[in-house]
């Protein structure tokens, strides 16, 4: 079975974490740090904050923005759960805003509107975490523009868009996001097994997150209540975690950044073959948001079901049968029987749903081969016949 994403490791990915087993440091190590500031220069983003993962990463962020109980997160429903469930470990109140549904990507101007009718009710969010699905960013000037009017923090989930640009620059540069989260889960652009960074320009909220991450500890003076006691003293200013990256996981993830090129190259080149190639059937194939330049984490296509011989159910499981490992990216959020619980139900977000019903993710990533992509393609063509008659 082909499957949907992998990673790639080489020779000096295993050299790099070899290394690290045999020095003094397997964590609270020097390797942390050059994998942050590595990203952050790659990103060209003043600070870079590694934690065991991104959902981790979003949990710490939204702390930072100051989300507590009685406020309001809001995010797409097209995406993976720790996006509103970040959200929920802060005692906020979660809400969604329905998908654009030609890039799938939160509907900034859907988004306007509910900012609108929030304000009239005084329930305006603090928090808009805004997904780059699949790659690609969300209309971020537009967003960035109500986040001023109506003061609220954005914090870019990228978990999907490592190496991705927007407006002529890095995802992660933070003209558009006070703070941008990534993953390095293996199917990630790139991966340190598990891992997460939030990346910021503010020191303050660098500083916090920092300390977030580690108990809520310091050994700051100036951040502690009295004189220190001697060198051993650290005081707990508030409540922290243990969400630290280890030095085996910073190691790998700075080792494939040096690959991060190549990677979302091979991606781009993939994406635009699959466009070629799959032009003509009855699919809707990806839309580039304008602005954005897509680190193609998924390639996902939309079934036109009208007219097709079999279903989307169908069409899923003919593909893995055949050895085509696709997969479905997203359930809607709010259809989640935890999400239904809080209030949510079926037709609250008609554009991710419809989505729902129709996406299919084809396997991408960096070692996929041009012939299994032709091959994907055949089983495609295959599975996607028009009902005879039609
Ligand atoms: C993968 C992913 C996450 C969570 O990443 P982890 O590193 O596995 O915690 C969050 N948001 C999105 C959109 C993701 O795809």
């Amino acid at each position: 079975m082909i499957p949907y994403g992998r990673q790639s490791i080489d020779q000096a990915d295993i050299d790099a974490v070899v290394d690290v087993l045999q020095s003094d440091w397997l964590t609270q190590g020097p390797a942390i740090e050059a994998f942050e500031q590595a990203m952050a220069a790659c990103c060209e983003a003043a600070h870079g904050v590694a934690v065991c993962n991104a959902t981790a990463a979003l949990h710490i962020a939204c702390l930072a923005a100051g989300l507590g109980p009685g406020d309001w997160l809001w995010t797409s429903p097209n995406t993976f759960l720790a996006s509103a469930n970040c959200g929920r470990y802060c005692g906020a109140d979660v809400d969604f805003v329905d998908i654009d549904p030609q890039t799938w990507n939160l509907d900034v101007e859907a988004l306007a509107d509910k900012l609108q009718a929030a304000q009239a009710c005084g329930r305006l969010p603090k928090v808009v975490v805004a997904v780059a699905f699949s790659g690609q960013s969300c209309d971020m000037r537009r967003l960035a523009e109500l986040a001023e009017r109506y003061a609220f923090t954005v914090i870019e989930d990228a978990s999907h868009a490592v190496g991705a640009c927007y407006a002529g620059r890095p995802v992660g540069c933070g003209e558009f996001a006070a703070m941008t989260v990534f993953s390095f889960h293996p199917v990630k652009i790139i991966t340190s097994a598990e891992g997460g960074m939030v990346l910021t320009n503010r020191p303050e909220l660098a500083a916090r997150l920092r300390r977030l991450r580690s108990h809520g500890m310091t050994r700051d003076p100036a951040q502690m209540s009295e004189a220190s006691h001697g060198p051993w003293y650290y005081q707990q200013v508030e409540l922290g975690f243990n969400y630290r990256m280890t030095d085996l996981q910073a190691a790998l993830g700075l080792s494939q950044l040096n690959r991060l090129d190549d990677f979302v190259r091979r991606r781009q080149y993939l994406a635009a073959r699959y466009q070629r190639l799959l032009q003509g059937l009855p699919l809707t194939l990806p839309q580039a948001q304008a602005d954005a330049q897509s680190a193609w984490h998924l390639y996902v296509v939309r079934l036109q079901l009208e007219g097709l011989k079999h279903s989307h159910r169908q069409v899923f499981e003919g593909l893995r049968e055949s050895g085509v490992g696709v997969n479905l990216h997203y359930i809607p959020v709010h259809l989640q029987p935890y999400y239904q619980a809080l209030g949510f139900a079926q037709g609250d977000f008609p554009q991710a749903e419809r989505y729902y019903a129709e996406a299919l993710s084809l396997p991408i990533y960096p070692g996929l081969s041009d012939s299994e992509q032709d091959f994907i393609v055949q089983q495609v063509r295959r599975w996607v016949q028009e009902s005879s008659g039609s």
